[in-house]
């Protein structure tokens, strides 16, 4: 836990207790893509309780630290993402889960640079898979 204390410190963020145990599950392992329900059952299967409403809060402040990526499929679904690096998605319909692209494997040409004098500060692309 030592670690994401400083993670967590690093980001700006007092490290409490329900940000530590969402943390251990979110940043010990592989790179993962959570909804706040999906979060919330996994947590609660492995017997930590944290409240909905709670999960909702770390997730927004862990996504306006930096620590993760919101990623918005409609307006009634919003994904978390633990890879905050610059990345893509492939989203699958039926089983409602989100695949990683590399950027270098979908080229967008011409990549946009301005937009009517407006830098473009990022590109979200979504591929809706029907599976
Ligand atoms: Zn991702």
């Amino acid at each position: 836990m030592i670690n994401l204390e400083k993670k967590l410190r690093a980001a700006g963020l007092r490290p409490t207790k329900q940000r530590l145990l969402i943390s251990n599950y979110l940043f010990s392992g592989s790179h993962m893509h959570v909804t706040a329900d999906s979060l919330y059952s996994e947590l609660s299967k492995s017997g930590v309780n944290i409240s909905l409403a709670t999960i909702y809060n770390v997730l927004n402040i862990f996504t306006s630290h930096g620590l993760l990526r919101e990623i918005s499929i409609d307006s009634s679904r919003s994904y978390f993402d633990t890879n905050t690096k610059k990345h893509y998605h492939y989203y699958y319909e039926k089983t409602a889960k989100l695949e990683d692209i590399d950027i270098e494997k979908l080229q967008i040409n011409p990549l946009p640079e301005k937009r009517n004098g407006f830098d473009v500060s990022s590109i979200d692309i979504v591929i809706r898979v029907n599976g």
